[in-house]
């Protein structure tokens, strides 16, 4: 499945907010992480691109800045929820030091991450796998969908339970770009609403594809 989701579709920086984040540093990732929230890309760039120009990403200057945070990323969508969660980002790199989100012990931070309203799961898994290396399966609407298609998981399967399904099946050194083409998949092809299972390149090996394709 992996190889003919290579094929299938294209991973592009400018489609993911995590990428086209990702040179700026941790603290830059986890903010575009959660401007990404039920927020497509583009929309999610932008309002990241927004308050860079506006603050640099600097956490003192985005505290400073009172409501100004929830205009600078008003595109983004979900604005005073999102905002609070980067104000709780800002606030730890500012308690800990970004050295902290870059090696702290993964645990700690992993706490720390959670602690933080707004934080979840899926927010600390993108870091962690796409920053920090480490083999974890970030879960979203489009991993969980695909990964049911496929009947690798249960009904209402909790987080813990989708995530170690998906790593087991792409394998943990292939966890964080499985990820993304995952996304991409269900954006192509695999959509939530009437998939394209008749051109779908993984329609011969997928146990939904007949089902899929009447309804
Ligand atoms: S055949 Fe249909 S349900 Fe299966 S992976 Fe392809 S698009 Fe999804």
């Amino acid at each position: 499945m992996y190889v003919l989701l290579r094929k299938a579709v294209a991973i592009r920086p400018e489609d993911f907010t995590a990428l086209h984040s990702l040179p700026d540093g941790p603290f830059a990732l986890l903010v575009a992480i959660v401007l990404s929230q039920n927020s497509n890309d583009r929309n999610s760039i932008a309002a990241y691109d927004n308050l860079k120009r506006g603050t640099g990403l600097d956490p003192r200057r985005i505290l400073e800045i009172g409501n100004g945070l929830e205009d600078m990323i008003r595109r983004a969508g979900m604005v005073r929820q999102k905002a609070n969660a980067i104000r709780g980002l800002a606030r730890l790199v500012l308690e800990r030091g970004e050295e902290f989100l870059r090696s702290g012990d993964i645990n700690e931070v992993r706490e720390a991450l959670l602690s933080i309203r707004g934080i979840g799961m899926k927010t600390v898994d993108v870091y962690l796998s796409l920053y920090r290396r480490i083999p974890r399966f970030a879960v979203d609407t489009h991993a969980r969908r695909i990964a049911a298609r496929w009947g690798l998981i249960r009904p209402n399967a909790s987080y813990e339970e989708v995530s170690e399904a998906l790593l087991n099946f792409f394998g943990p050194k292939r966890a964080d770009e499985a990820h993304r083409l995952l996304i991409a998949f269900g954006r192509t092809y695999c959509t939530a609403r009437s998939p394209r299972c008749s051109e779908c390149p993984l329609r011969p090996y997928c146990p939904s594809a007949a089902a899929s394709a009447r309804g």
